[in-house]
């Protein structure tokens, strides 16, 4: 698709479009990056105008906004979306198929309407369907998009924050905002390979995505270092032209029907979760320290901080129950089990002593015993570590 060959097309030209059905959709491929295998697409917009070019959406969908019409185009293409996942649950019925909208589409309700009724009417499972917005278009107009997030999401239709990395979110914002997924920009994925700093950058997005309870999606990954280095950071869902271009949808029904399975593994899960479980320990001993300065009075922000802190044990606890079970067949997996449990009742424990007003001198042997835990459950996943390396080569 070369966009710059073409002029700007004028809103009747957009409007003919609509009502011709010019206007369809192709579909890229997520690959879950734990396992290798496809999860769904995301849907992208194309124009087969009449001089039977494939215009990308680049070339029209500016021009469409400024003429109001894309809300029109939304609408029609949430029908076609939907046809989508009719046709390929028959295939693949795990999947989603994620639908790009802008914060009009949002902000005058017919989007969310229009998926409800799909759902009441039995059309789609919310499972099916997932919506994408960006980040930058997300923080302009924070305060009415997070209302009509928020409906969605009621619907249990999930909401993936697009371009992350582009619009200068806070972590504060981010953690008002009830979003499934970040998906990392194409520009952070290209620029990872350049510099340490920028896949720091990487690292730290799937992180915090992880921290904040949120999948984390690679977009734009063109190449099989890109996909590995994601695979190493941890990072749980990749896209890109690596895996496949964008696709009329019988091109990635016949796709999805070969059933192709993209190398994986859960080497930078693993290590994230050293991460949780250290920060979790991390957590117990603020609220210790502070206990003690404090003559025993606990701060009602350590009340929460220790609130974050089961969320961070949760989060290791989260991984283990859900996707690490894939490795229950190793030793050291199931190592992790008895420690991490413990853990998580020697912090309950603690906690409570110490909103109770008990003194910090009487907790020392239970502190032993949170260190004696977190060491364990670090050595093991270290082992775990190891062994899938060695199953990489
Ligand atoms: P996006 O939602 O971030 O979509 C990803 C874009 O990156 C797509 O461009 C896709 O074709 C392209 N892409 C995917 N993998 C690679 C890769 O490995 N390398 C490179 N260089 N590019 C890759 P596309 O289809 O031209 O869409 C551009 C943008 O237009 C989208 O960005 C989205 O913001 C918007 N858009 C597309 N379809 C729709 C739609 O149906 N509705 C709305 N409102 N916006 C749409
Ligand atoms: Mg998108
Ligand atoms: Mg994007």
């Amino acid at each position: 698709m070369q966009n710059t060959l073409y002029n700007t097309p004028s809103a009747s030209q957009i409007v003919k479009a609509l009502e011709r059905d010019e206007l369809v959709m192709y579909y890229q491929p997520k690959v879950c990056l734990l396992t290798g295998n496809i999860l769904g697409a995301e849907a992208l917009v194309r124009w087969n105008d009449p001089h039977s070019r494939v215009l990308s959406p680049s070339v029209f969908l500016p021009q469409a906004e400024a003429s109001g019409l894309l809300h029109d185009i939304t609408v029609k293409l949430l029908d076609d979306v939907v046809e989508a996942c009719v046709q390929v649950r028959r295939c693949a019925p795990e999947f989603s198929i994620s639908l790009n909208v802008a914060p009009n589409d949002l902000i005058s309700q017919t989007i969310s309407s229009r998926i409800s009724s799909y759902i009441s009417g039995g059309s789609i499972e919310p499972s099916e369907l997932q919506i994408e917005i960006t980040e930058s278009m997300v923080m302009d107009n924070f305060d009415v998009v997070l209302d009509e997030l928020a409906v969605l999401n009621s619907m249990g239709i999930k909401v993936l924050m697009d371009d992350f990395g582009t619009g200068y979110s806070s972590i504060d914002r981010l953690s008002q905002m009830p979003f499934s997924a970040l998906k990392l920009d194409q520009g952070v994925v290209r620029r990872m390979t350049t510099s340490s700093q920028n896949l720091n950058t990487v690292r730290s997005s799937v992180a915090m995505a992880r921290e904040l309870g949120m999948t984390s999606i690679a977009e734009g990954v063109e190449s099989i270092e890109q996909y590995n280095i994601l695979i190493a950071t941890g990072c749980e869902q990749a896209q890109g032209f690596y895996i496949s271009k964008p696709m009329p949808l019988n091109q990635f029904i016949d796709f999805v029907k070969d059933d192709p399975v993209f190398p994986s593994s859960q080497v930078g899960c693993v290590h994230q979760a050293v991460f949780n479980v250290l920060r979790y320990r991390k957590s117990l001993l603020d609220i210790a320290v502070c206990t003690a300065l404090g003559k025993g009075k606990i701060a009602p922000s350590l009340t929460e901080a220790r609130n974050a802190g089961a969320e961070h044990a949760f989060r290791a606890a989260e991984w283990y129950y859900g996707d690490g079970q894939l490795l229950s067949y190793h030793d050291s997996f199931r190592a992790v089990e008895a420690p991490l449990s413990k853990l998580n009742d020697l912090g309950n424990a603690l906690h409570r002593e110490l909103i109770a007003g008990r003194d910090i001198n009487g907790q020392s042997a239970r502190l032993r015993e949170i260190d004696r835990c977190t060491t364990d459950i670090v050595s093991a996943l270290q082992r775990l570590e190891s062994v899938l390396l060695i199953e990489l080569t």
